[in-house]
């Protein structure tokens, strides 16, 4: 049966550049944020997420996800609602992506709320991407245009990697980028005696 292998790392650690390094060495990659987005863009969810709003959180036939962001973050009990659509939307479409994808030995699962959302509990093998914390707040603040304290307030909610560590396979530290290139072909290799021997 094909192995479900997830893939996380707080904010800025590098978790979509080593996801892409997978997908270069032919390994499937579900991205579910990208997925998610895909997802809450279709009309019969767009429906039911407008109903838990009062006001119209639409634009254009999208959803207007800054509005939806400004709304959830003031409301928590919306945020809940928010999620009680869109993650069994996720979760089923990602049962189907892997229903296509059963020739291969493995997929990854890049999620940046494996640990959060408790879906480590449904993988196989767990990653973990990690970078020093100043790595990780100048690598954000140049792709995003942000300020370093707002990245630094996100790291500081995040769960903790020193928290996330016993539940994972492999840690790889992400600072020098053909060193993680040569990491992952090892872990590949791993994966596949692992899945050889069972
Ligand atoms: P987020 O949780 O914010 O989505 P992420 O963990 O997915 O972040 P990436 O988007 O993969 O992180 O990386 C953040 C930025 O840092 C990107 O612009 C990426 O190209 C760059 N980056 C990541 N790793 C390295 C590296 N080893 N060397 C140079 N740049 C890197």
């Amino acid at each position: 049966m094909t192995k479900i292998v997830g893939l996380t790392g707080g904010i800025g650690s590098g978790k979509t550049m080593v996801a892409n390094f997978f997908k270069e060495e032919g390994i499937p990659v579900y991205i579910s944020d990208e997925r998610a987005k895909i997802i809450m863009d279709k009309p019969e969810v767009i429906q039911k997420i407008q109903e838990i709003f009062d006001e119209n959180v639409q634009k254009e036939g999208k959803l207007n996800r800054k509005r939806i962001r400004e709304i959830v973050f003031k409301e928590s009990h919306l945020l809940e609602k928010l999620n009680a659509i869109v993650h069994p939307a996720v979760k089923k479409d990602f049962k189907q992506w892997v229903d296509l994808h059963q020739k291969y030995s493995f997929v990854i699962k890049e999620s940046a709320l494996l640990f959060e959302q408790k879906l480590y509990k449904t993988c196989d093998y767990i990653i973990l991407v990690t970078a020093p914390e100043e790595i990780r707040v100048k690598r954000v603040v140049k792709r995003d245009g942000v300020t370093a304290e707002s990245i630094r307030d996100i790291i500081r909610n995040q769960l903790k990697d020193e928290d996330k560590i016993p539940f994972c396979d492999w840690v790889i530290i992400n600072v020098d980028k053909e060193l993680v290139k040569k990491e992952i072909k090892n872990i590949i290799e791993d994966i596949n005696l692992r899945n050889n021997s069972i």
